[in-house]
């Protein structure tokens, strides 16, 4: 079994991970390639990750963005 991983980038502006050309959250299109840490935000309301990172929406993030 092959499994085709898509290129995954993470914008640099508020984190989210996506293989978009831009980004689903902020629109921007400004991403990054060079990321490390990823965390997974299911609540972001009560997440005290999400409240440090300034994140919203549940999904996939970055830690940090180069
Ligand atoms: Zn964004």
């Amino acid at each position: 079994m092959v499994i085709e991983m898509a290129k995954r980038k993470a914008c640099k502006v508020c984190h989210v991970m996506t293989t978009k050309s831009h980004c689903p959250v902020c629109k921007s299109t400004n991403l990054s390639e060079s990321f490390s840490g990823l965390v997974l935000i299911f609540d972001p309301e009560h997440s005290m990750i999400a409240k440090k990172l300034n994140i919203t929406k549940d999904g996939e993030y970055a830690l940090q963005v180069r």
